[in-house]
């Protein structure tokens, strides 16, 4: 959950003179590209005065941006707005006008559903679209507004400057997919597959520089389909992209997600040996290890394929750490096809990795079939996945332990005197450094792997302690 912050612009929600500020609070379910785009919702409130809130209670107007890729995280909306109607109805008690607002996938496929099911929601905005909130939201004075359309304009030509930042930030190139898996409604909710310019993506990015930002993660539905025009006007891959941005100076790493396996280009491939801004860092999703199971998924590569491919990186990049997506329970998937999963997430060995049990999606080929496998079943494959995807990612961790690495000083951390980062490979580290290191890459030799974070010490202070 991300409660995406508004700039505080001092504007006002009563007559000139009065100190009553606007408030907002935005929060945001599911993928970077959601954090995105609810950071960027910030940015356009923020630019309409509105400081951001992270107390609900005191907000004006309320946006939850929503994910649509599973039902539970569908759901979860619901219920959220069921708790603020109640709000919203007590603010108005009180003579305080609450607007909420329901952004992202939710909205966008299930569009007028919402207002029907939901009379506390006052705007539903896709995600192509929301750069015109402070309209809609002008509008809802009148009456309850919806807007889904995949819009003729270019919504990052219309939205503000970029105001909020710390050291890492996500800048999204390319939106949408053309892929269609058989079980993914993001093609539907996201529409086409479309790439921004380099120049606009650079732009972006040195604005982001500017603001304090080291680390820039470049996101898309299909990130390594990228193919926005190029400074000749001839597309450009993402690595192209990602040798024009590093020359950006003060921009010390780069890292990019979520990628499909067809789209590992070998320039892309060759950025993890020769970029020395990328990151020794992979999220490929591959779903399952069984041929048959890929195929009625339409993912177009095998396991075999997966594995020639890793094998591929791991040449470019020896010390690459690897995640990926799997889903368990596809309709139909046999006991020995999810071994084939268990098999291949064995061989691979995976740094970190998200799974999940099948979700059928309205309007997905794969929510027409009837060959369900039974929620119990789906159960017991996806905690024995788990466990093994633990057990990987635990001894990656272990296996830091004693090394010096390089660590982006991102914030300060638990405790006082604490600072915490991360590892090139993606990994949580605390360690004990004034705050004036935040922003900064530090030498730390790792000494130590709790359950998720890794505690280390600056190779200077060791120095001096030994
Ligand atoms: N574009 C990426 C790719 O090619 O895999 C990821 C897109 S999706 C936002 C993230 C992950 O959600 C997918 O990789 C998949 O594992 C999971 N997912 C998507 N649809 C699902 C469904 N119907 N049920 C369960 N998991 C699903
Ligand atoms: Fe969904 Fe990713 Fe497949 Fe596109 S490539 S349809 S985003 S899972």
């Amino acid at each position: 959950m991300l409660q995406a912050r508004a700039s505080s612009s001092g504007g006002r929600r009563g007559p000139p003179g009065s100190d009553t500020l606007k408030k907002a609070f935005v929060k945001s379910y599911g993928c970077q590209m959601n954090a995105y785009d609810a950071a960027r919702m910030a940015d356009v409130l923020g630019a309409q005065g509105y400081a951001a809130t992270e107390s609900v209670e005191e907000a004006d107007v309320v946006v939850l941006n929503t994910c649509h890729i599973r039902e539970k995280a569908a759901e979860k909306v619901f219920s959220e707005v069921g708790r603020l109607r109640v709000l919203k109805a007590e603010r108005a008690q009180a003579g305080l006008d609450t607007r909420i607002v329901v952004a992202g996938c939710v909205a966008q496929a299930e569009g007028r559903e919402i207002l029907a099911r939901t009379p506390a929601v006052d705007v539903v905005v896709g995600p192509q679209s929301y750069h015109r909130l402070p309209e809609l939201l002008a509008e809802s004075h009148k009456r309850r507004v919806v807007d889904t359309e995949f819009p003729i304009e270019d919504k990052f030509d219309h939205l503000p400057a970029r105001r909020t930042q710390g050291v890492t930030g996500f800048l999204t190139v390319q939106e949408g997919c053309d892929k269609f898996c058989a079980f993914c409604v993001v093609p539907y909710t996201r529409g086409a597959e479309v790439s921004r310019s380099v120049a606009a993506i650079r732009a972006e990015a040195e604005a982001l520089v500017a603001g304090g930002v080291r680390e820039i993660t470049l996101i898309g539905q299909n990130v390594n389909a990228y193919h926005g025009a190029g400074g000749d006007g001839a597309p450009a891959s993402l690595a192209g992209l990602m040798d024009a941005l590093g020359t950006i100076p003060g921009l010390l790493r780069l890292r990019y997600t979520t990628s499909h396996p067809n789209d590992m280009a070998d320039d892309l491939i060759a950025a993890h040996a020769d970029n020395p801004l990328l990151m020794p860092y992979l999220h490929l999703p591959v779903q399952s290890g069984s041929d048959r199971v890929l195929q009625a998924m339409n993912r177009r590569h095998t396991g075999d394929a997966y594995r020639r491919l890793i094998a591929r990186i791991r040449e470019a990049r020896p010390d690459i750490a690897l995640s990926s997506d799997f889903i368990v329970g596809f309709p139909g998937e046999t006991e020995p096809e999810f071994e084939e999963t268990m098999r291949l997430v064995a061989e691979i060995g995976f740094a970190s990795a998200f799974s999940f049990k099948y979700s059928p999606r309205p309007g997905t080929p794969a929510a027409e079939r009837e060959d369900a496998v039974p929620e119990a079943v789906k159960t017991e494959r996806l905690a024995r996945l788990q466990g093994l995807l633990d057990a990987q990612r635990h001894a990656f961790n272990q296996s830091t332990v004693g090394q010096v690495v390089d660590v982006l000083i991102e914030k300060t951390g638990r405790h006082p005197g604490q600072v915490a980062g991360k590892t090139p490979h993606l990994q949580a580290v605390q360690l004990d450094a004034p705050a004036s290191t935040i922003g900064t890459i530090l030498a730390v030799r790792i000494v130590r792997y709790g359950s998720n974070s890794l505690f280390g010490e600056r190779v200077a202070d060791a120095a001096a302690a030994a």
